[in-house]
């Protein structure tokens, strides 16, 4: 069994009209999809299919905490999310994504649905992910002024080696000594 046989919604042999289905999204999972927003987590699917002609309307409930690195000092930064989405399936000649709708083709008749599960998490995620004022990683952050710090003094430096005024200076010391 390969590791998300079990989120394949077999489309073609569904008997009835409605499918219910649920998953527990754990570290596993999301190491497993190696999506590149998150690698951790404990998340609860509530996934439904019902089939309308020859419409296959999902919904997915998703509710849960991920853990997503910090922007401010990169430590681990829980986050809780909780979000329904909806995806219309229908079996056509061949695979297509067509924005409102998926395609999929009438052979292979199934669905796997991992990947949708991860990306709709993903679309729940807020864009600026920080600590709450006061409770970032303290020696990250301090370490990254820090190096800020040094990286300005050895500018100054720089420029004042360049500078030409120092140079006419030079010059004009010289010519008083002669
Ligand atoms: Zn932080």
């Amino acid at each position: 069994m390969g590791r998300f046989d079990k989120y394949n919604v077999d489309l073609k042999g569904m008997r009835v009209t409605s499918l219910e289905l649920e998953f527990d999204l754990d570290n596993a999972f999301f190491a497993d999809i190696e999506g590149e927003e998150f690698q951790k987590g404990s998340v609860k699917a509530k996934v439904t299919v019902d089939k309308c002609r020859d419409i296959f309307n999902f919904s997915f409930l998703l509710a849960g905490t991920v853990v997503v690195p910090c922007d401010r000092c990169l430590d681990d930064l829980e986050i809780e999310v909780e979000t329904e989405n909806t995806l219309r399936v229908k079996l056509g000649d061949s695979y297509a994504d067509e924005g409102d709708i998926v395609i999929i083709p009438e052979n292979e008749g199934d669905l796997n649905i991992a990947w949708y599960l991860y990306e709709f998490i993903v679309l729940a995620l807020p864009m600026k992910r920080v600590h709450a004022p006061g409770k970032c990683n303290h020696e990250m952050t301090g370490r990254l002024k820090k190096h800020s710090g040094d990286a300005e003094e050895a500018e100054d430096g720089e420029e004042m080696q360049i500078d030409p005024r120092w140079a006419g200076l030079k010059d004009l010391q010289i010519e008083e000594d002669n």
